[in-house]
C-alpha cells in the first residue's frame, strides 16, 4: 500500500491541491466564499472549473456530475463527459464555471410531495463550496444543492446547510452576549458510527427478499444466534479483515477519516467510525461511506446490508451520531471544562440542549422514522421510541443540586458551591456507561443513538441544529438587557432545568419501568413511523422551521407527504414480495417434501410395513401448507384494500395495522414450515447460512 499520508485524500480536490493549482486571488476568493458566504462570481468560478477538470483529467477521469442528495435518500448524479467539439471534427476536453455552478437535471422523477405540483417541474443544483470535489467511477463529482425552479428544497443538503447557519448565528450571537466577544463562527461537528452486516453474495443472490427490499421476509432461527456474545470485538475473519482493508484505502482516497472498526454484537454485523468532521462534510462523507461499502463489499464477494432489521432475533444496525459545537477560537461547546468561569457557559449549553431535546422531542423523533427503524426502536435493542437524555451521575446530581438550590457535593468531601457552578472535572468514562440512552451525553460531545444504518444524518442534523438554535435564540433574549448578566444567567440555568428535567433520565432505557415512568413525565412515546409523522406538520414545528429558515410551509408538507408515502411503499413491496415468495417458493417446495413422504408411504404400505411417521408428518405438512395459502390470500386481498386507499395517512396506518400483520401471519407459518420441510428441498438459505456464510 502507498505510504497512507499521500493515499488520504488523493482523489479529493481539496485545500492543499487548490492551493497548488488555482492563482492566488482566485484561491482567495474562494475561501472567501466557504469562509464567509461571500458570493462567487462567474469568472472565479471559470478559473476554479479548469483546474478541476485538469486536475480531474490528469487523474484519467473523462465525465463530471453534480452529485446530490434528493429526498430518496440514496446521491444521485447524471454523468456528462468533458469533451466538447472543436468545429473540426475533433474534440477539446472542457469544463465551464457556468457548468461547475449550476446543473439542470430534469426534477420531474424525483420525490417532491407536492411541491412540483404547485411549482415547475424543473429542477436546479447548486454547488456546495464548502464540500470538496473529489473524483470516483473515473468521474469528477462536485457536491451539490437540489432545489426547484422557485427555491424550494428537493434535497437534503439544502435545509441541512441552513440549519447549519441558523445555529451559528444563534450560537455565535449568544456567546457575544455572554461575554465570549472574540466568537465570530461556531460549527456543529458529527461523527457518525455505522454498523452494517456482511454475507456471502451468492447467499444473497438466493433471496428475492433481500434484492427486493433488503431485510429477510422470512427465516425460521437459526441454531446458534447472538446469546454467546462471542462476536462483538472478535476476531476478524479473513475476508472480513480483507473487505475492510480496502474499505478503508478507498474512504481515505476520498479524504474520509474512517478510524475505528470492529464486529458488532450479531453474528455477520460490523462497525466503522470515523473521526468527526463539520456536519455538512461528515453527512457527505456518510453517504460515500454507504455508497463504498456496497462497491468494496461486492469486490469482495460479499455483499453489506444497511438496512436496519435485515434478521429477526438478532440485534439490527443503527447509526450513532456524536454530534458538538465548536467555535472559530477553537473551543468544543460542550467540553466541560476545569474553568469556572467557562462552566456556567457549559451548564448554559447543558441547558439550552435540555430544552430544546424536551421541546422538540417529536422532531426528533421524526428524523430517525422509517417503515426499517420501526423495527429496532423499542425492541430492546436499540433505543426506545421515547426521546430523552442522559446525562450521567456527576451531571445529574449538579443539575438536582441547581434545581434544588443547594451546594453541590463532590465525592471526596470537597463542597462545591453551585452558585459558583464549579464542575468537576470530567472523567470521561464516567459518563459513557448508559448504552441505552437515545441521546446520551458521552465527556465532551452528545451521541443521539435513535439513527437507523440506512439514513441520511442530515435529517437528524437538521432537527437538533434547529430546535437548538431556536433555544439558544430565546435564551439571547432573555439575558440581552439584564442589569446583572452573572445572576441572569445563572437564574435562566435553574429556570430550565426545573421546566425540562423530565427529559433526563439516567436509568435503563430498555425496561417497561421506564415506558411507565415516562408517560407519568408526559413524554412523548411514538411507537411507529405513522406515530410521529404527524407531528412533523404541528404548528409548533412549522413555526421553529419557517423562523430558524431552515424549512418553508409548503417544504414541511411536501417532506411530510414524502415521508408517509415512502413508509407506504416499502410496505407494499415487502408485502408483494412475502406473497411472491410464499406461493411460489416455500408452498411448492413444502408440497414437494409432501409429496415425496406420501410416496414413501405408498410404498411402505405396498410391502406391508405401517407408514406411521410418514402419515404423521403428510398431515402437519398438510395442515401448514394449507394454513399457509390461506394466509397467503388473506395477504393479497389486504394489499388490494390497501391499494382503495387515497387520504396518506390512512393508507400508511392501514399498511401499519393490516398489511404488516398479514405479512407476519404468512411468516410465522412459513417459518414453521422451514424446520419441517427436508434441508434438501428448502429453496432459500436459511438464517444460519446466511449469518454463518462469511470465513
Ligand atoms: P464512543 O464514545 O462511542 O466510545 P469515541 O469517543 O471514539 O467513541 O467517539 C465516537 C465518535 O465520536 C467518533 O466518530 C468521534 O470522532 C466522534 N467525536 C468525538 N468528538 C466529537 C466532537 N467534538 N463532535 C462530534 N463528534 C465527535
Ligand atoms: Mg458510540
Amino acid at each position: 500500500m502507498k505510504n497512507i499520508p499521500e493515499l488520504f485524500g488523493s482523489k479529493v480536490f481539496n485545500d492543499k491541491v487548490m492551493q497548488a493549482r488555482l492563482p492566488k486571488s482566485t484561491y482567495k476568493a474562494i475561501n472567501e466564499t466557504v469562509e464567509n458566504g461571500k458570493p462567487l462570481e462567474l469568472h472565479v468560478a471559470n478559473v476554479v472549473a479548469n483546474a478541476m477538470k485538469d486536475w480531474a483529467t490528469e487523474m484519467g477521469a473523462t465525465h463530471f456530475t453534480h452529485w446530490f442528495q434528493p429526498m430518496t435518500g440514496i446521491t444521485a448524479e447524471k454523468h456528462d463527459s468533458f469533451i466538447s467539439p472543436n468545429g473540426k471534427g475533433q474534440i477539446i476536453m472542457e469544463f465551464s464555471g457556468k457548468e461547475l455552478v449550476k446543473g439542470e437535471p430534469d426534477a420531474s422523477s424525483f420525490p417532491s410531495g407536492g411541491l412540483r405540483a404547485t411549482f415547475e417541474a424543473r429542477g436546479y443544483t447548486v454547488w456546495d463550496v464548502s464540500s470538496y470535489a473529489f473524483i470516483k467511477d473515473d468521474t469528477l463529482c462536485i457536491p451539490t444543492a437540489f432545489y426547484s425552479y422557485s427555491g424550494e428544497a428537493l434535497d437534503k443538503k439544502t435545509p441541512l446547510l441552513r440549519s447549519m447557519e441558523a445555529l451559528d448565528k444563534a450560537a455565535t450571537n449568544f456567546l457575544n452576549i455572554i461575554g465570549q466577544s472574540e466568537v465570530s463562527k461556531v460549527t456543529t461537528t458529527v461523527g457518525p458510527e455505522q454498523e452494517y452486516f456482511l454475507i456471502d453474495k451468492e447467499m444473497f443472490l438466493k433471496r428475492p427478499d433481500l434484492i427486493f427490499t433488503g431485510r429477510t421476509l422470512f427465516g425460521a432461527r437459526p441454531s446458534k444466534g447472538q446469546e454467546m456474545d462471542d462476536h462483538y470485538f472478535g476476531t476478524l475473519k479473513t475476508r472480513v479483515s480483507d473487505f475492510m482493508k480496502d474499505f478503508d484505502t478507498e474512504l481515505w482516497k476520498l479524504g474520509i477519516f474512517s478510524k475505528t472498526k470492529h464486529n458488532e454484537v450479531a453474528p455477520a454485523q460490523h462497525e466503522l467510525a470515523p473521526i468527526f468532521s463539520t456536519t455538512n462534510i461528515a453527512t457527505d462523507h456518510n453517504q460515500l461511506t454507504m455508497e463504498m461499502a456496497k462497491k468494496v463489499a461486492n469486490r469482495h464477494g460479499l455483499t453489506c446490508l444497511l438496512h436496519e432489521k435485515p434478521f429477526a432475533g438478532v440485534n439490527g444496525s443503527g447509526k450513532h451520531n456524536n454530534w458538538s459545537m465548536s467555535t472559530n477560537t477553537g473551543q468544543n461547546l460542550l467540553e466541560p471544562g476545569k474553568n469556572p468561569a467557562s462552566n456556567v457557559q457549559f451548564l448554559l449549553f447543558l441547558a439550552a440542549i435540555t430544552k430544546a431535546v424536551d421541546e422538540y422531542q417529536d422532531l426528533l423523533r421524526v428524523s430517525v422514522a422509517s417503515a426499517a427503524n420501526d423495527h429496532r426502536l423499542g425492541a430492546h435493542e436499540a433505543p426506545p421510541a421515547i426521546v430523552s437524555m442522559f446525562i450521567g451521575d456527576e451531571l445529574g446530581a449538579i443539575v438536582d443540586s441547581i434545581i434544588a438550590g443547594k451546594t453541590y457535593k463532590q465525592n471526596l468531601d470537597s463542597t462545591m458551591n453551585t452558585e459558583l457552578s464549579i464542575l468537576p472535572t470530567f472523567k470521561k468514562d464516567t459518563t459513557d456507561r448508559n448504552r441505552t440512552s437515545p441521546f446520551a451525553f458521552t465527556g465532551n460531545k452528545f451521541e443521539f443513538r435513535m439513527l437507523g444504518s440506512a439514513f441520511s444524518i442530515s435529517g437528524p442534523n437538521i432537527i437538533l441544529n434547529t430546535a437548538v438554535a431556536q433555544v439558544l435564540n430565546e435564551f439571547s433574549d432573555k439575558l440581552r438587557y439584564v442589569k446583572d448578566l452573572e445572576v441572569a444567567k445563572l437564574d435562566l440555568i435553574k429556570d430550565t432545568f426545573i421546566k425540562h428535567q423530565r427529559i433526563i433520565f439516567n436509568g435503563n432505557n430498555y425496561s417497561d419501568e421506564w415506558v411507565e415512568e415516562a408517560k407519568k413525565r408526559g413524554l412523548l412515546n411514538l411507537k411507529t413511523t405513522v406515530d410521529a409523522l404527524p407531528t412533523f406538520i404541528a404548528p409548533k414545528n412549522i413555526e421553529v422551521f419557517t423562523k430558524n429558515h431552515v424549512f418553508t410551509e409548503a417544504e414541511v408538507h411536501s417532506r411530510y407527504e414524502i415521508l408517509l408515502e415512502e413508509y407506504s411503499k416499502i410496505i407494499n413491496i415487502e408485502a408483494l414480495t412475502t406473497s411472491d415468495i410464499a406461493s411460489r417458493i416455500i408452498l411448492p417446495a413444502a408440497m414437494a417434501y409432501q409429496q415425496e413422504v406420501l410416496d414413501l408411504m405408498d410404498k411402505k404400505m405396498v410391502v406391508g410395513m405401517n407408514p406411521k411417521t410418514e402419515k404423521i408428518i403428510a398431515e402437519e405438512l398438510d395442515t401448514l401448507c394449507f394454513d399457509l395459502y390461506s394466509e397467503i390470500t388473506k395477504l393479497d386481498y389486504n394489499i388490494e384494500q390497501a391499494h382503495k386507499i387515497e387520504d396518506s395517512l390512512a393508507h400508511a396506518k392501514f399498511y401499519r395495522d393490516t398489511v404488516l400483520a398479514s405479512m407476519n401471519a404468512v411468516r410465522a407459518i412459513a417459518d414453521k414450515l422451514e424446520l419441517k420441510v427436508g434441508a434438501k428441498f428448502w429453496p432459500l438459505p436459511t438464517y444460519g447460512d446466511l449469518l454463518y456464510s462469511v470465513n
